[in-house]
């Protein structure tokens, strides 16, 4: 049961959701994260199911989300999570790197009440705008009592945060959550629920280290025909701490990259494996040589590589 008192809690971060272009023909030469909270808000129609508090956490285009916005992220809606009054969030974002802040939501403080990533693929400025309506089917999700977990909620798709993926350059439906299914669907701002709600342990907002500038140093090496080892061996020198390679197929490395990323495991440098298909695991067998993230995506297996380097040592 909703306490007649409960609100939902709106954090913006920026990302095309608040672009603007001078045309409203225009979908490629506007600028990111130029509307504010308040903005967003205004134009949503009544039937908003609950009261809605905005707050403006950032202002970029998440092409550039660094460490220290997604420490004040997490600290917010850490923050907003614990008030009791405060059934649900909703977080507008960019598409672009939408997934790595879902992950990162989801393993650090995997919520048991609902936080909502939502964003659009034209700006507001758009005879296309995408944003008012995701935005809205967002708080429906956010206002749903039961629901749980770091979801992503655009084109009328609720996605787990494990499994969405941005798989689409330019479509309005540009992402899905491959074989794992959407858990939702969203029609006039009703639920029909597929699948469960996104579960699992929170790490806790004390794992991750307060000062983001010494989170660990983890990249993302791509194996590929022709590939050579020198950007690893160049990398090691320069101090990384963590490597995943996108592999091909379930997995696969390139002969000479596999021998440098071996090098750099021997001084040191934790190396995962992910494939760099758009969609499917790797399946784990006798051949990899390097611990497996089975389901991640490149860019997602790297939050949990630095997540994984800021454990203390056992
Ligand atoms: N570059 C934009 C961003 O990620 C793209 C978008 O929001 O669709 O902020």
């Amino acid at each position: 049961m909703q306490n007649l008192s409960s609100c939902l809690v709106v954090l913006a971060t920026g990302g095309t959701i608040a672009g603007r272009a001078a045309d409203a023909l225009d979908n490629v030469g506007y600028r990111s994260a130029q509307l504010g909270v308040d903005d967003l808000l205004r134009v949503l129609p009544g039937g908003v199911p609950l009261a809605v508090e905005g707050e403006q956490v950032a202002q970029l285009d998440s092409k550039d989300m660094d460490h220290a916005t997604w420490q004040q992220l997490l600290r917010r809606v850490a923050h907003h999570l614990a008030r009791p009054q405060v059934q649900g969030l909703v977080i507008t974002h960019g598409t672009d790197t939408l997934e790595e802040t879902a992950w990162l939501l989801q393993r650090v403080l995997a919520p048991l009440k609902p936080v909502v990533l939502t964003a659009a693929m034209r700006p507001a400025t758009s005879l296309q705008a995408d944003g008012p309506q995701n935005l809205a089917d967002a708080l429906a999700v956010a206002a749903t009592a039961g629901a749980a977990g770091v979801l992503v909620v655009l084109a009328g798709r609720v996605l787990g945060a494990a499994d969405a993926r941005k798989r689409h350059s330019w479509r309005l439906d540009a992402f899905d959550a491959g074989d794992a299914g959407a858990v939702a669907g969203i029609e006039q701002g009703r639920l029909r629920r597929w699948r469960e709600w996104p579960a699992g342990d929170a790490l806790g907002l004390a794992h991750v280290a307060a000062d983001a500038s010494a989170w660990p140093w983890v990249e993302i090496v791509t194996s590929h025909a022709g590939a050579a080892g020198t950007a690893v061996d160049a990398l090691l020198a320069a101090g990384v701490r963590g490597l995943v390679v996108a592999g091909t197929g379930n997995g696969t490395v390139h002969h000479a990259l596999a021998t440098a990323l071996d090098r750099a495991q021997a001084r040191g440098v934790a190396v995962r494996l992910v494939t760099r298909c758009a969609a499917g695991p790797v399946v784990a067998g006798p051949e990899h040589r390097w611990p497996v993230y089975a389901t991640l995506g490149p860019a997602q297996a790297r939050v949990e590589l630095m997540l994984e380097l800021m454990a203390p040592p056992t």
